[in-house]
Formats: structure tokens, sequence, C-alpha cells
């Protein structure tokens, strides 16, 4: 390796929202956490899980939750979606 041109690594530990943490090699000096890891992705757990990282769904179900709890109580299934 040539001296001067490569940024200085510091040993950090990564903390996942589900509470693992691994520790490894980083240009950024300092701890930090991220949303998911491969202990807790279903691509690897192999359990289907809700991953919302937009926002999407409470979204949804901000704007429809309501009228279809209305749609409910007047013992209607939920409209279909007209064309
Ligand atoms: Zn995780």
């Amino acid at each position: 390796m040539k001296e001067k041109i490569h940024p200085a690594l510091h040993q950090v530990t990564v903390t996942c929202a589900c509470g693992h943490t691994v520790k490894t090699w980083s240009t950024l000096s300092k701890n930090f956490t991220i949303e998911i890891c491969s202990h807790c992705h279903p691509y690897f757990t192999g359990k289907q899980k809700l991953i919302d990282t937009a926002g999407k769904v409470e979204k949804f179900n901000k704007k429809y939750g309501a009228w279809q709890a209305a749609a409910a109580k007047r013992g209607k299934k939920a409209a279909p979606i007209a064309h």
C-alpha cells in the first residue's frame, strides 16, 4: 500500500435495531446504528416480516384506514376499486 493516500481506518461497533452488534472497520470514526442486518433480515431468517422503511403502510392506513373502518361498520366489505 502506498503511504498517505488511504483514509484512516477505525474499529467501530455497528448496532442494528434488532440489538445485534458487529465489530468492523470503518473510515467513519464513530460507532453507528443500522435498521436491518443479516440477523433480522427476512432473506436470512426465512421468516416473512414487513419492512416498512418509508412509512408507506402507515401512510396508506392514515389515508384509507378510517374509510375502511366506516365501510366495515356499515356491514360492507371494503369497496372494490372503481374502474
Ligand atoms: Zn438486525
